[in-house]
Parts: structure tokens; sequence; C-alpha cells
């Protein structure tokens, strides 16, 4: 199948998805292309009375459909279905994504899409499993842990990978029987907004799933503070995930998922199989040009091996080429936008001006899209903010230890804990380290997420509150209420 497309000739979809119809609206901030750099419209800004007109419409659709009290297993159908026409609309929809994403088309249809169609199916299954409990009290009474959806859940999703994204936060929330008002990424709206019409083709009942597009400051606030959003669940930086907490506690308490920021370590001791590490370091910095909230940012390596480790990665990181989104052949994603290569740019600068050794890359690359060389940074202090901030770029530094405690204690990051790798033969080793590394998710011998669904993925400290995916991820988009009855 020819995955190829000219970007100049794709329809894409207009406006805001509400009560299952296209609301065309106008553009205002303007679009572009990272991987050719061509501007090519405006995403519109839906205000706050847009926002509240979304939320009346999940609420009626909740009301008039019975979503929330059908038997559970006609969530379940309907979600099968949705997850079978993602599967049949796969191209159109790898299409949609790479045009303005960062993800190559080529990587779309087996990963982020293929895994999104089993999320959701994963999800759809836990409809008529997971419920209300009995619970052991005197003989006199009955006790019982009562489970209710929500009922109009926030979703507000960031452009790294929009549609797994999106698929992460609408699985859980719809199979638990919500409605949702979901914000994609004001960079990368289109694939949400497909998804949005395939699900009401399967048979989603229209007006539970709206799609409001816009920026975080209006459309987000508007969502996060609606009285009416009975829970938010949110992917994007620390910064934002701030701002968030200081707007739910401004406007009304409410329940909150907060999936944030990472600045994660790889440790790699020197009985590890290397080749193994090598790869694995490696993919996950190259993988969306280290757009990645996991991104494995930090090697921290064995002395003694560390030579070979670097040649390894040097290796697959010169061997990067640019080449757009739309081009299937093109494994190498560009950078989300100017102002962010920029940064990444500066960064890289600092770190050098300070002192860091730069082995490879440290800088753009000859193209028209917004390309950044794979880089790799020795001799970088553990102060240095190539080491301490979240590049989200392909920038790896490298540190090199002894001792296993000089390991550790490299790998502990004052703020960040979302994700740690671990490479080495030596079991013990490997659960020791597990229990000391403080993060949210710990690979061991490997690198990146699998499609194990049942792994719920949070973090530690300021990278988040609370967990997507896994039982997790369902259990936060239903309520419990406590029953007590005197027999
Ligand atoms: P971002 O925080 O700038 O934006 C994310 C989303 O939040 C966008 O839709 C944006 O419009 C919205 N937003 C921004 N400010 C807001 C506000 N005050 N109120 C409500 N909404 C607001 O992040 P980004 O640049 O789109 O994405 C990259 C970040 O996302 C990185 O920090 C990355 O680590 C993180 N991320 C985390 C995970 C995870 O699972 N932990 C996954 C993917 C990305």
């Amino acid at each position: 199948m020819l995955l190829s497309f000219d970007p100049d000739s794709l329809n894409l979809p207009a406006g805001h998805f509400v009560g299952g119809a296209y609301l065309r609206a106008e553009g205002v901030l303007p679009m572009h292309r990272p991987s050719d750099g061509k501007a090519f419209g405006a995403c519109p800004v839906a205000s706050a009375e847009l926002v509240d007109q979304a939320v009346v419409t999940a609420k009626v659709a909740l009301r008039e459909s019975g979503w929330a009290t059908c038997p559970p297993r006609q969530r379940t159908k309907i979600l099968h279905r949705w997850a079978d026409l993602i599967e049949t609309e796969a191209v159109t929809l790898a299409r949609l994504e790479a045009f303005c994403s960062t993800r190559p088309v080529g990587e779309l249809i087996d990963g982020d899409i293929a895994a999104t169609a089993e999320q959701i199916r994963f999800f759809a299954e836990f409809a008529d499993k997971e419920g209300s409990e009995l619970v052991p009290t005197g003989a006199a009474s009955l006790g019982m842990v009562m489970s209710e959806p929500y009922g109009v859940v926030g979703a507000i999703t960031p452009w790294n990978v929009p549609l797994s994204m999106a698929g992460w936060k609408l699985g859980p929330a719809l199979a638990a029987g919500n409605a949702v008002v979901i914000k994609p990424s004001e960079m990368t709206p289109y694939s949400t907004l497909l998804m949005a019409e395939l699900a009401e083709r399967a048979g989603l009942p229209s007006g539970l799933i709206n799609v409001v597009l816009g920026d975080g400051p209006t459309t987000g606030a508007a969502i996060t503070g609606h009285p009416d959003i009975a829970k938010v669940s949110f992917t994007g930086s620390t910064g934002a995930g701030a701002a968030i907490l200081a707007n739910i506690a401004a406007t009304g308490i409410k329940p909150m998922t907060l999936e944030l920021g990472g600045k994660s370590p790889q440790l790699v001791f020197a009985d590890a199989d290397l080749d193994r590490a090598i790869n694995a370091v490696a993919s996950s910095i190259l993988s969306n040009a280290g757009q990645a909230c996991v991104a494995g940012s930090r090697l921290i390596v064995e002395e003694r091996v560390a030579d070979q480790v670097i040649a390894g990665i040097l290796a697959r990181m010169e061997a990067a080429r640019a080449a757009p989104t739309w081009d299937e052949t093109s494994r190498y994603s560009p950078i989300i936008s100017e102002r962010q290569r920029q940064r990444i740019g500066q960064v890289v600068r600092a770190a050098i001006a300070a002192g860091a050794e730069c082995l490879t890359g440290g800088s753009e690359m000859d193209h028209p899209g917004y390309f950044y060389q794979p880089t790799l940074l020795a001799g970088v202090e553990q102060a240095s903010p190539a080491v301490q901030d979240e590049i989200f770029g392909p920038v790896l530094t490298v540190q090199t230890f002894r001792e296993e405690d000089e390991a550790l204690a490299l790998a502990d990051h004052p703020t960040y804990g979302l994700a740690a790798g671990l490479f080495t033969r030596d079991l013990s080793r490997a659960l020791r380290c597990t229990h000391a590394l403080q993060a949210g998710t710990i690979w061991v011998n490997r690198y990146g997420r699998s499609r194990d669904h049942i792994l719920p993925t949070g973090g530690y400290k300021r990278s988040g509150i609370g967990k997507d995916l896994g039982r997790e991820a369902y259990l936060a988009n239903r309520k419990t209420k406590s029953v007590l009855i005197a027999l």
C-alpha cells in the first residue's frame, strides 16, 4: 500500500466537532507543517461560550442516550466497532496525523494506529467486568462500594503523539460510561477530529465525544474551570499541569489526572547485553526525534564499556536522514516548530559553552523542514540544564560511573520521575535498582512502551498525578459511593 501522499491535496476536517456536526470557525492561531515549514492555515480558538455549548451537548447526549446506564456490554460492542473502523480507516487517519505532526506516516499504521485500536478494545472489555462490589460489614447490614461514571470528562492532549493521546483519554472515559469534551493541541487537531467522527459512524451516540479546538489559556482553561466538567484528564508539560492545578483550585475542586514531562535516565552496566542496550538507548532518543515524554535522554553508562556503547549510539545517530513525514520511507521526525528547534539549539550551545563535548550533531539539518541533528553531549555536569531540563528534542547526554551507587545518584532527578531504563544481566542488581529508582515506569533490558496495555503509565514527583492505561485508567474514570444498608 502506497502511504506517501501530497500534503497540498489532503482534505482536512474543518472546525470544532460538537454534537456530531462540524462547527465552522474562523482560524486564529497560525499553523505550519514541521516537515517543510510551510504555513497552511490557522486553528480556531473555542471561546468559553463554545466550550459551554460542548459541555451542555455532552450532558444532554448522556441523558438521552442512556450511555451510563445501558447494559454495559452495549458500550463494549460499540467501542469494538470503533476500534475496527479505526483500523479500516488507518490510511486516512495516518495521513491526517502525519500532515502537520512529527509522526512519520510509515510508522503509524502498525504503530500508533494499531496500538490505539487495541487500547480501545482493551478498555471496552472493562465495561462489563469492573463495577460495584459488596464489602464485609456486620451481619445486620449490607455494605456496598457503588461505582459510577463521573458524567462529562474534560480531556486535553499534547501534539507529540496526538492520535495515541486521544485514544488514551477517550477509550477509558467512554468505556466507563462518561461523555467527553476533548481539546487536542492547537498544532495537531486533525486526527482527533476524525477519531470522533469514526466513533459516531461506529454507533456512538452523537454528542458523547465533542472536540473543541483552541489554545491553553482560552479553551483549555474554559474546560478545566467549567463547573459541569466533573473530572479532568490532561497530558502535557509540567508547566501547563501546574497552571491547570491552579485553575482547578480557583474555580472549584475536581479530580484530575496529570501526565506531565520527564527527563528519563538509562543506566547501562558493563555486564549488560550491550548490543541490546545500544539499540534501546538510540531508539528511545531517535524516535519522534526525542519528542516523547519518556524519551531516555540521559545515558548513564559504566565507565569501562562507555566507549563501546557511545560508538554504537553514534553510528545510529549519524545514520538519521531528514525526510518529510508524508514520505513513507521517513524514519526521522522534524521538530514540531521553529520556536522549539531554536530552544533545542540554545540548550545545546549553552552546554557546549559550559564545557560539554559535542560528539555528534549540535545543529539544524540542511532541510526546509524543522529538522535538528541527533546530538550526543559528553562531559556534562549534573547541574547543567542539558541534564536537568526536558529538552524535548534529539539530544542525549552521557555520564559515566564506576559504582552502582554512583549510577543511582546520577539517575535521581530532583523533580522529574516519569520513566527509567536499566540494562544488566544481574538479576539482583536489576531488582535493587528497580526499587531505588524513583520513577513511575522502570524498563529492564528494554526501553519504551509495549502493547501490554494493562501496565499503567504515569509519573512520580512532578511528572504527574494518577495514571493513564491499565486498570487504573479505567477506575480513574469512575467515582465510588459507599452504601450501608441496615437490614
Ligand atoms: P503543553 O503543556 O504545552 O500543551 C499540552 C496541551 O495543553 C495542549 O493541548 C495545550 O493547548 C494545553 N494547555 C496549555 N496550557 C494550558 C492551560 N493553562 N490550561 C489548559 N490547557 C493548557 O505540552 P506540549 O508541548 O503540547 O507537549 C509536550 C509535553 O507533554 C512534554 O512536556 C511531554 O513530556 C508531555 N507529555 C507527557 C506524556 C505523559 O504520558 N506523561 C505524554 C506525552 C507528552
